[in-house]
């Protein structure tokens, strides 16, 4: 059995309690060893066969999976974050499906969690934002033509962006020139959940002098949009005037904002 595990954003304790059991019983464990925690290989069994996929192409990942698998073993394939995101394990599934072998997937915690945790914020505020666009800057992986950072950014909504920290020059201008106001909040979330995790605040015209500054090129997301801000309605769900399958309204507390200290 071949088991696909999300490692998490970078603390050792965000893997799942699933994928942490797994890695426990794995005979072999292939992770990328680019941005997964090597901490997270104590929990490996003795005799376990571990190997770095960093310094590996997708045929020889498969063709360490693939015997083993075929004799019984159990494969676990760690990818950083959740593999859903920028994983690049459905090319690994679909070799995997012509072995006739069997796979699971564990999700993880993705990096884009982790940043709004860190930065203590939500990235869908009532009249603020509805949406999060999780894009990336093309670089010498090719974006599709209609899904260019500015078509995104003319929405205004929350954008989460991977894998373009060392390109903040360009983006901020494709994130201007799609429609953002300049002043627009936005951050910088590097290693985010790991020892030397650095959060830095600044709007999207700053974002390249403030990566410059703190001289982060790789290894972070940028987060775009006003829910970074402090304007934002309050939530309708736990609202007192408002009645939902769970609760009545109590109009005589009709709209009442929140008192924040
Ligand atoms: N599957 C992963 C993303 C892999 S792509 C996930 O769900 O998070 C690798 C990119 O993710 C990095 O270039 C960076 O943009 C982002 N990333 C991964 N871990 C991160 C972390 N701990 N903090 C900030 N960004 C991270």
């Amino acid at each position: 059995m071949i088991y696909f595990i999300g490692a998490g954003p970078g603390a050792v304790n965000l893997i799942t309690v699933k994928g942490k059991e797994l890695l426990e019983t794995a005979d072999i464990i292939i992770y990328a060893g680019s941005l997964v925690n090597p901490k997270l290989l104590k929990y490996a069994k003795t005799g376990c066969v571990i190997m770095d996929s960093a310094k590996m192409t997708l045929e020889e990942v498969i063709a360490a999976m693939v015997p083993a698998a075929q004799q019984g073993k159990i494969v676990v394939r760690l990818h950083t974050g959740d593999p859903s995101l920028y994983g690049a394990y459905r090319e690994q599934m679909d070799l995997l499906r012509s072995y006739d072998l069997e796979f699971d997937v564990i999700p993880g915690v993705s990096s884009f969690c982790a940043a709004a945790a860190c930065l203590n914020t939500e990235y869908t505020l009532p009249n603020i934002s509805q949406s999060v666009i999780i894009t990336r800057m093309e670089g010498r992986t090719p974006v599709p033509s209609k899904q260019k950072i500015s078509d995104y950014a003319a929405h205004n909504a929350t954008m989460v962006i991977f894998l373009s920290s060392g390109m903040l020059d360009k983006l901020q201008k494709e994130l201007i020139k799609g429609g953002y106001d300049p002043k627009t909040p936005a951050a910088i979330v590097y290693k985010a959940t790991w020892p030397d995790e650095k959060v830095i605040r600044c709007t999207v015209d700053t974002l390249a002098d403030s990566s410059a500054k703190h001289k982060i090129t790789k290894t972070a997301l940028i987060v775009v949009g006003n829910f970074l801000g402090n304007e934002y309605d309050r939530s309708e769900l736990y609202n007192p005037a408002f009645t939902h399958g769970y609760r009545e309204a109590d109009h005589s507390k009709f709209n009442i904002r929140p008192e924040v200290k």
